[in-house]
């Protein structure tokens, strides 16, 4: 069976990997000539990615851990402790180790796919190669993605579902995807950083995220926001929150949010960022990606790869439907809603520390369905911004 992974980022390698765990040698095609650059990433992962997954992934990309948050607001803020509930880890490093072991084709780039008879012949920048299955694993532009969209077995398989998809994007983003631009600078600092372990979230209106500072140390932070205009954004917070220090590295990358309407079909898969497997109120992606990874291997191993899309949206649709659905809540929200938001969590921030899980947002949901006050209060936060939320569609 020649399976072909196309991208060697973490959920690419971490493919290649549990399947040689199986005995399965996978081809596996890189457009960059080394793992693991150039990064694109802020480089926070919740303790789960080394806890919680079925191939263990060395802990020594860690540089610091995270004990909780510290959030801001127009000079207000709160403090959430959770002792190891994550890790600031180095973003290539953690790459290069996924790849240890693996043969991968770097410069290959793949350029397009056709369909030949139940497999798929890749035409890549070297030459041309023939697969069974194909997995996209190509990040937030993923040409596998576009061919699954556009070859015509896809579009048979899209008219069936086609009253089922249209739900899904009514209740998820109308436009199916939206691509966001994240920025982050790695700064020296001129003074010492009060809390090494703690991030720090400002939230401020007309920012669909929020600008954070990712300590590595009490010497190096990592400042970003994901935003419009994101670089002068930055530059203003920096300047605005009187952070001073030298400027050591600078990235920039793009986060795919929303319902990919098909992962698995016809021997094609996407997994990652090429399918959207990212956390819709935070734009983390390597624990969701690494959990699909899971699954699809899972199903390649019992035989039944069409079961792929299935068992995935059973484990994770409701999660990724929920933070999208608040995500658009958020982002209609004016100076007063992101304040009373603010306030909500701040009133609330017991329950949260206690709740809270950094790689599963719908749990916070669930448990505030079980206190009736949080609940009220909550309905009055959204009651009063109702005419914003529902008004824009
Ligand atoms: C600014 C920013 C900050 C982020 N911060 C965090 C964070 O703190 N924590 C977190 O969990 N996630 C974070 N993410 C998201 C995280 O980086 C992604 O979810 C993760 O990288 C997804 O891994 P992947 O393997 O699916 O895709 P990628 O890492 O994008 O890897 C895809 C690979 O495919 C290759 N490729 C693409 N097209 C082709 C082609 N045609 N042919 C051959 N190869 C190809 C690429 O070169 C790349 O190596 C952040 C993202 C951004 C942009």
């Amino acid at each position: 069976m020649e399976i072909v992974i196309v991208g060697a980022g973490p959920i690419g390698c971490y493919i290649a990997q549990l399947l040689l765990n199986l005995g399965i040698k996978a081809r596996i095609m890189e457009e960059h000539q080394e793992v693991g650059m150039p990064v694109k990433c802020a480089g926070i992962v919740g303790r789960q990615v080394f806890e919680d997954t079925s191939f263990r992934i060395s802990k020594s990309s860690i540089i610091n851990q995270i004990d909780g948050a510290l959030f801001f607001y127009q000079g207000d803020n709160f403090r959430i402790r959770r002792e190891g509930v994550a890790y600031v880890i180095d973003r290539e490093k953690f790459d290069k180790e996924l790849s240890e072991g693996l043969e991968i084709e770097y410069e290959r780039r793949l350029l397009a796919i056709e369909q030949r008879g139940k497999g798929y012949g890749l035409k890549t920048s070297k030459g041309e190669i023939n697969a069974e299955i194909v997995i996209g694993a190509d990040g937030a532009r993923s040409r596998v993605r576009r061919f699954m969209r556009s070859n015509p077995e896809g579009v048979k398989e899209k008219n069936k579902h086609h009253k089922h998809q249209e739900d899904e994007l009514k209740e998820g983003f109308k436009e199916g995807i939206k691509y966001y631009t994240g920025w982050q600078y790695r700064l020296k600092l001129a003074e010492n950083f009060p809390s090494p372990h703690l991030v720090r979230v400002y939230l401020e209106e007309n920012i669909p995220f929020f600008f954070w500072i990712i300590p590595e140390s009490e010497e190096i932070i990592r400042v970003g926001v994901i935003a419009k205009e994101g670089r002068s954004q930055l530059n203003r917070f920096l300047a605005e929150e009187k952070i001073r220090g030298e400027i050591i590295d600078k990235l920039a990358g793009i986060i795919p949010l929303g319902m990919v309407p098909k992962i698995g079909a016809n021997n094609l898969a996407l997994v990652g960022d090429a399918a959207c497997h990212i956390k819709p109120l935070t734009g983390g992606g390597i624990y969701y990606g690494l959990k699909a990874a899971e699954i699809l291997v899972g199903c390649i191993r019992d035989n039944s790869l069409a079961e792929y899309e299935r068992r995935w949206k059973r484990k994770y649709r409701r999660e990724i439907r929920l933070g999208l659905g608040a995500r658009k809540i958020y982002e209609r929200l004016n100076k007063q809603g992101v304040k009373d938001i603010f306030y909500l969590f701040k009133e609330n921030a017991n329950f949260i520390e206690e709740v809270a899980n950094f790689e599963n947002h719908s749990l916070i949901l669930r448990e505030v369905f079980k206190k009736p006050r949080i609940l009220i209060r909550a309905s009055q936060v959204l009651g009063k911004n109702i005419g914003r939320v529902i008004g824009k569609n």
